[in-house]
């Protein structure tokens, strides 16, 4: 968020960042934790009720706080809600007003948003307190207080900071994760630099630059992947049913994919940040990842995630007060960088560019980050005394 004063936008000093650590409760802990968010799950699916009744009958809305009020009621009727936490059932009725006014928004804003909707058991999966203590993590960094749960041992294996203002606690397959979303001092600008650089971003490397720079898909991550996919197969070779070896298969796979997301995320983290120290402009394909996702590219470019890795490139980018360009990608890899001629057959092969008009030959993917980049930087000439341009998004050059 910004404010601005005499016409200078002005960062806030603070921003949030969330860490995330493995949780291990012991057998009783476990049943509570599952209890609390089974008990959740029915208040969120109650209360969405409640205003999708006072919706459908116009005239009677149910606000946020009168659910609140309600909240002591609800305990006298069922009392096993008087076992969680008085705040993490507050939290619930946020929820659910959080996602009605998502919709009247997206409503006001002339779309039209699906309903509000019911959430089954396993796509209820946290819980949060919204006031924890700062002292919730016990000094010698092995336990994690939850009030109405206890001291859940937590594996601490990179420290936090700042102040804490949320805790969740998130249940992904059989594990269980604690979430400190804490606020913390935000990063001084970084020095400005003129550089530019264009990426291009591809199957064989993570990414490309236009300075010839070759970013390898991690090694880790790619075993992982490996392993993925064997352990898919397996599963698709179990009978379908509800059978114990099925069900173990099934979990194997879900901890897998699990696991591949978090390098991956640590992986596109990591570049985002070199990217962005390096550069002052950073250029790539604007992809529609979505549109190509249908095609036949799409199971790669699923597992690669580029549209996470731009989110985040833009985001770091706008923290260090940098600029990322999304450019059409038309074209970019069988147009000669340097005489302009554009034609399929320049594409000698997958990885080697050879222009058929004037001769140029070098790395195919080295060749269209060049390109990408340039299209950026005409992009950036065109528009410089225009404060919106960073809204707008730059068009393909024509052809030849
Ligand atoms: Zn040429």
């Amino acid at each position: 968020m910004a404010n601005t004063r005499k016409g200078v936008t002005q960062v806030e000093s603070t921003t949030r960042k969330a860490f995330k650590y493995r949780l291990y409760p012991t057998k009783a802990q476990g049943r509570a934790l599952d209890t609390t968010l089974l008990l959740c799950q029915r208040l969120y699916n109650g209360c969405l009720e409640e205003r999708r009744g006072a919706y459908k009958k116009a005239g009677k809305s149910v606000s946020v706080y009168d659910q609140m009020k309600a909240l002591p009621e609800v305990k006298d009727g069922v009392p096993e809600y008087k076992g969680v936490n008085a705040q993490v059932l507050q939290n619930v009725v946020r929820r659910v007003d959080r996602a009605f006014q998502g919709f009247f928004s997206r409503v006001k804003a002339g779309k039209t948003p699906g309903y509000p909707r019911f959430k089954p058991r396993d796509r209820y999966d946290s819980f949060t307190y919204p006031q924890p203590s700062q002292n919730s993590v016990s000094g010698d960094g092995k336990h994690v207080y939850l009030p109405k749960i206890g001291n859940v041992r937590i594996k601490l294996h990179r420290p936090f900071a700042g102040k804490l203002k949320t805790l969740a606690v998130k249940r992904e397959g059989r594990e269980w994760y604690v979430v400190l979303s804490c606020e913390v001092p935000r990063a001084e600008p970084l020095p400005e630099t003129s550089s530019g650089v264009g990426i291009d971003v591809g199957t064989t490397w993570f990414y490309v630059t236009s300075d010839g720079e070759f970013c390898k898909n991690h090694r880790f991550f790619q075993a992982s992947s490996k392993k993925l996919r064997v352990a898919q197969r397996a599963l698709s070779r179990k009978p379908k049913g509800r059978s114990n070896r099925r069900r173990k298969a099934k979990e194997r796979v879900a901890k897998l994919y699990r696991k591949t997301a978090r390098q991956r995320l640590q992986l596109h983290h990591e570049e985002a940040k070199k990217l962005v120290s390096q550069h002052g402009l950073i250029c790539h394909e604007d992809l529609n990842v979505k549109g190509m996702a249908q095609g036949k590219l799409g199971k790669q470019i699923h597992d690669v995630g580029w549209g996470q890795f731009f989110q985040i490139l833009s985001s770091k980018a706008e923290e260090a007060g940098r600029r990322v360009l999304a450019v059409d990608p038309r074209f970019t890899s069988q147009r000669c960088r340097v005489c302009g001629h554009t034609e399929k057959g320049n594409r000698a092969s997958q990885a080697n560019f050879r222009c058929l008009s004037c001769g140029h030959s070098e790395n195919a993917d080295v060749n269209a980050a060049k390109n990408i980049l340039a299209q950026g930087l005409r992009f950036v000439a065109q528009r410089t005394s225009l404060e919106d341009a960073c809204h707008e998004k730059p068009r393909p050059l024509g052809l030849g």
